[in-house]
């Protein structure tokens, strides 16, 4: 036997992803983690019934910002999470949607494998994709754009301003997150970066979840629209072609030629 393989194997903590709301669309991979789990950190936008598949004697910590948890700042977590595994507790980090995607998975990768503990991530449906196709939107039809950007909508979130001009250029759908508490401002400056004011625009609320909402509008009444239907956070903003797509926009369309019902005549 070689000296690595009689080394004990190091604590793990599991990265969970809960996918956009419905607990359906958890993968059985989360499933089995939750399942497992003696600890579960847990993010606000997680269903709680997603916490059902948990054993009966998993502890929950709330660390969402409105998780009511005074001191759910990243260092807290990351703190709780190295002395839970380093005392041989399963841990989970459970997050909406996909860990990676605007999550912070990354930097709590890092500060777990710092601290020498290994980190296994169970990836989500992301709501910049599930949340689209909740309404029929392809975010990357191939017939409209070459593929697709996933943006922060909050500026303090990615550090920096996106290069508007540069994403507009490449013709790409761009998906929004955490964008609709400012979406007047952002439409604004994809306008100004050049994208035409009467360009698709869809904005889907709490996708996939009983209280889900969307509205499709233009780039340049969307933030009238916004207010108007008054759709809150957590949504999504597309902004591209594919945003006129889905079942919705077709019934829409179709009005004036709606098939007549066939029937037997009496
Ligand atoms: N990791 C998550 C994103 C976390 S950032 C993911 O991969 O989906 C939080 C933002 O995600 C919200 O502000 C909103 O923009 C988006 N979001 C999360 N759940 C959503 C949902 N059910 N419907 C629409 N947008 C959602």
């Amino acid at each position: 036997m070689s000296d690595s393989a009689r080394l004990p194997a190091p604590p793990t903590v599991h990265l969970v992803g809960a996918g956009p709301g419905s607990p359906d669309l958890l993968t059985l991979r989360a499933v089995r983690a939750i399942a497992q789990a003696q600890l579960i950190l847990c993010d606000d936008l997680v269903d709680p019934e997603v916490l059902a598949h948990r054993a009966p004697d998993c502890r929950v910590l709330m660390v969402g910002k409105r998780g009511g948890c005074p001191s759910a700042d990243q260092r807290f977590i990351h703190g709780v999470m190295v002395r839970e595994a380093k005392a041989g507790t399963r841990v989970v980090r459970l997050k909406g949607g996909d860990p990676f995607v605007f999550g912070r998975g990354g930097e709590e990768c890092d500060a777990l494998r710092a601290a020498g503990i290994a980190v296994e991530v169970v990836p989500g449906l992301t709501a910049g994709i599930a949340g689209p196709a909740a309404i029929g939107v392809p975010v990357t039809d191939r017939r409209h754009a070459p593929g697709v950007a996933l943006i922060t909508g909050h500026a303090r979130e990615g550090g920096r301003e996106p290069d508007w001009a540069a994403l507009v250029a490449s013709g790409l759908t761009l998906v929004i997150y955490m964008g609709v508490a400012r979406c007047a401002d952002l439409a604004a400056r994809v306008m100004a970066a050049g994208m035409r004011a009467n360009m698709p625009a869809a904005v889907v609320s709490a996708a996939h979840t009983p209280q889900q909402r969307h509205a499709r509008c233009t780039l340049g009444t969307l933030a009238a629209t916004v207010v108007a239907q008054g759709l809150a956070s957590p949504a999504v903003i597309v902004l591209g072609e594919v945003a006129a797509l889905g079942a919705d926009a077709l019934l829409q369309f179709d009005e004036p030629e709606a098939p007549t019902l066939l029937t037997s005549a009496a």
